[in-house]
């Protein structure tokens, strides 16, 4: 377990990543350095069918170009290593081991898995991606034969005409893409790139199609001056090309080019660390850095505070205050902004968007660097940055707005881990300013004093027992000794109207499959999934230590959880404070049940639609889409229609985060926009597995006066009503 952040662990972070970037530069120049002198060891040779690799070359121009190769890696490594030592200002973070799943990672990225899944974006990068690895890696084996005896030389014949082929065709592929990435530019009527568009993009797009272009021009002129042989047709591109190039001035033309090719190249490489090109370099490496010890699902381990004596400063203000992979991941941003495209927050018009969290920490970070290097391009960089703290750049208001629903995290091609930051930055608000919203101040006391958030009394724990005809069983009573699940019913399930119908229904089910399970009842308090989400950590120790102490005491093994909030807290955080739980949620067990023939299912009495809305928590926060869709799917008689936004792309209802407890007075509400799209889909009923999306989507349907037409219900309701009959 990590300890709270404090002076020692800060002074202990010194990663030296900037001495390996220099240390590598200094092996890739010294390599050059090499090449040159081994250029020499042996005469080219004749080649009847294939090139000279220097041919019509000066000298003076071939030694500049090795020259110059050796100082622009330098100069690039220096430019690199001086962005490193950003990182190298965070803290610890160990991201060492999971070998197997980083290299998986890694291979994701060089075979541009994360971007393929955007179809026109990925051809388009598919396109610039291959033909420019086909083309270095052409480059190369033209240097390893250059380098080879002449009885080695491999590039000739049969193979040196493939070879051109392949080039030509990588080349056009290249261009193709570059062209097109251009013209999306330019052309776009998508506000994500419009708003991003600066002049450093047609910079960067301009070196690289001149790159391509010089290649070509280079190869034609090199064909014209030897007078088009017919083997280099199979140059099928420089070939034809070729035919535009007088002779009589073949020779100069392509020295030109052939120096305006290489030049392009070195200008390419220096602008590699200080323009969003350095994303080729970093976006890999942040995905191959990405798998954590963490379940996705949990916020980072603070240690145990209520036993902490040396805590200096709890959560993000400072650039200082985040691990060194926090940093890095903000040098990985390709500013794509897919982040902003799904997030409710900035959908429904607050000020959240999180491309512009990545943005502005990074421009913090870069403008505040000792020396500063080249900042990222947020809303602000008109805006002098004269410390280390985001709140130069960074508002609490945006910070709040935020639902945790993790769909920027989920979709962002790069892995950049967005979420992390903001709820960090939210602990520094609430534990060390107090600077929250007034409202959260009132479920923190409810919390504190009730041990629920509703502020509820916790002798009412088991008031939604009342109503049932069969006694549910409590732990600690006579016969629970051997009880296999514990059912975790959750405070909406214990005190809201509408959640201890849920839970009423769901206690039924487990009666009728003759499940082993019982209730904690009164000692049940809030597994302080809200606290922690709003950033106090401290309120959701006290109740997460209590709940371990309590539930380790039954010898609990395995928990039947209702709410998927309570789920994801008790199955992925309660770990990091030592509570270790087999947490099933009932959408999963009720899917069981019924498979198994434990809950026979019947046919719905008139056939009608359901829609299922995705509960954030259950869904991208712990890869859960199909077992609620499996009991609505096995009711005879049920259609289902999905929204336009599902599964991993579903739409927040606007309350995971702590924002349940907090009142949505900017822009659009949430819950609204997801609920006129449940009604687009012409469902008859809105199915939901959550108690939160339950009271949101059902408050949202009766806002928008839809009630009479679409019934809101959670899948265990669903499910019980519409059971086989006896
Ligand atoms: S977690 Fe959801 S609400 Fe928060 S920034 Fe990401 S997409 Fe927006
Ligand atoms: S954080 Fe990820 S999704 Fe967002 S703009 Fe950067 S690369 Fe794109």
């Amino acid at each position: 377990m990590d300890t709270p952040k404090s002076n020692k662990d800060k002074i202990q972070n010194k990663m030296r990543i900037s001495s390996s970037i220099l240390y590598i530069t200094l092996g890739a120049s010294s390599g050059t350095l090499f090449l040159w002198l081994s250029s020499y060891a042996f005469p080219e040779g004749d080649i009847n069918i294939g090139r000279s690799v220097f041919g019509n070359i000066p000298k003076f121009i071939q030694y500049s170009f090795y020259l110059t190769t050796i100082v622009t890696i330098l100069i690039t490594g220096y430019l690199f290593s001086l962005r490193s030592r950003n990182w190298e200002r965070g803290l610890p973070e160990k991201r060492n081991k999971l070998f197997g799943e980083r290299f998986i990672q890694l291979f994701k990225a060089l075979n541009m898995d994360t971007v393929r899944r955007f179809k026109s974006a990925g051809l388009m990068h598919s396109l610039i991606y291959v033909g420019f690895v086909v083309l270095f890696i052409g480059t190369v084996t033209l240097e390893i034969h250059h380098l080879m005896p002449p009885t080695y030389k491999f590039l000739q014949g049969l193979t040196y005409q493939i070879y051109s082929a392949i080039l030509d065709a990588a080349s056009l592929m290249y261009i193709f893409g570059l062209t097109w990435a251009l013209y999306r530019r330019i052309f776009t009527s998508e506000e994500r790139i419009r708003s991003k568009t600066l002049n450093d993009d047609f910079l960067t797009l301009a070196v690289l199609l001149f790159i391509g272009i010089s290649g070509l021009t280079t190869e034609a002129a090199r064909i014209a001056l030897i007078n088009r042989p017919s083997f280099e047709v199979w140059s099928f591109v420089g070939y034809p090309l070729s035919f535009l190039i007088p002779s009589n001035i073949a020779s100069q033309f392509h020295q030109i080019s052939w120096v305006l090719h290489v030049l392009s190249f070195f200008i390419f490489l220096i602008l590699l660390p200080i323009t969003k090109l350095r994303h080729i370099i970093t976006s890999p490496f942040n995905m191959y850095l990405s798998p954590q010890a963490k379940h996705k699902g949990a916020m980072s381990d603070m240690g145990n505070l209520l036993e902490a004596t040396d805590i200096e400063t709890i959560g993000v203000s400072n650039i200082e205050d985040f691990t060194w992979k926090q940093l890095f991941d903000l040098d990985a941003c390709t500013v794509c902004g897919r982040c902003t495209s799904v997030c409710p927050a900035n959908a429904t018009g607050k000020m959240l968007d999180p491309r512009e969290i990545v943005l502005k920490i990074g421009q913090v970070m870069s403008e505040s660097g000792s020396p500063p290097v080249s900042s990222t391009v947020s809303n602000s960089t008109d805006l002098k940055v004269s410390s280390s703290s985001v709140f130069e750049l960074i508002t609490p208001e945006e910070i709040w707005a935020c639902t945790s629903c993790k769909a920027c995290d989920e979709i962002c091609p790069v892995n950049i881990e967005i979420l992390d930051k903001i709820l960090d930055i939210r602990r520094h608000l609430s534990l060390m300013v107090s600077d929250f919203p007034s409202e959260l101040g009132k479920a923190y006391v409810a919390m504190e004093n009730s041990s629920n958030p509703w502020g509820a009394s916790q002798d009412k724990r088991l008031d939604w027992t009342k109503e049932l005809d069969f006694d549910v069983p409590v732990l600690g009573q006579p016969g629970t000794e051997t009880t296999e699940y514990l059912y975790w019913v959750g405070c909406a399930g214990a005190f809201d109207d509408r959640n201890i119908h849920v839970t009423r229904a769901v206690a039924t089910l487990l009666q009728r499959a003759n499940v082993s399970y019982a209730v904690l009842g009164p000692k049940e308090q809030c597994t302080g999934d809200s606290a922690r989400r709003t950033g106090n950590e401290f309120v959701y120790q006290q109740l997460a230590i209590q709940n371990i102490e309590t539930m380790n005491s039954y010898k609990i093994k395995k928990v039947i959880a209702q709410c998927p909030h309570c789920f994801n807290t008790i199955a992925n955080e309660y770990p990091q404070l030592g509570g270790d739980y087999e947490v099933i949620h009932h959408s999963q067990l009720l899917t069981e049940l019924v498979t198994s023939g434990r809950i026979e299912v019947g046919t719905t009495e008139n056939p009608y639609s359901i829609t299922y809305h995705d509960s954030c928590y259950l869904g991208r926060h712990n890869d859960i889409y199909m077992a609620p869709r499996e009991i609505v799917g096995s009711i005879g008689g049920i259609e289902i229609r999905e929204m336009k936004r599902q599964g991993t792309k579903s739409f927040c209802c606007g309350a995971g985060g702590g924002r349940m407890w907090m009142e949505e007075s900017e822009g659009k509400k949430i819950n609204i926009e997801r609920v006129t799209e449940a009604v687009e889909t012409g469902a008859d009923e809105v199915a939901v597995a959550c108690p939160f999306c339950y009271i949101m989507i059902d408050d949202g349907v009766k806002e928008l006066g839809k009630d009479e037409h679409v019934r809101v219900r959670d899948v265990s309701l669903i499910l019980l009503d519409n059971l086989k009959k006896d």
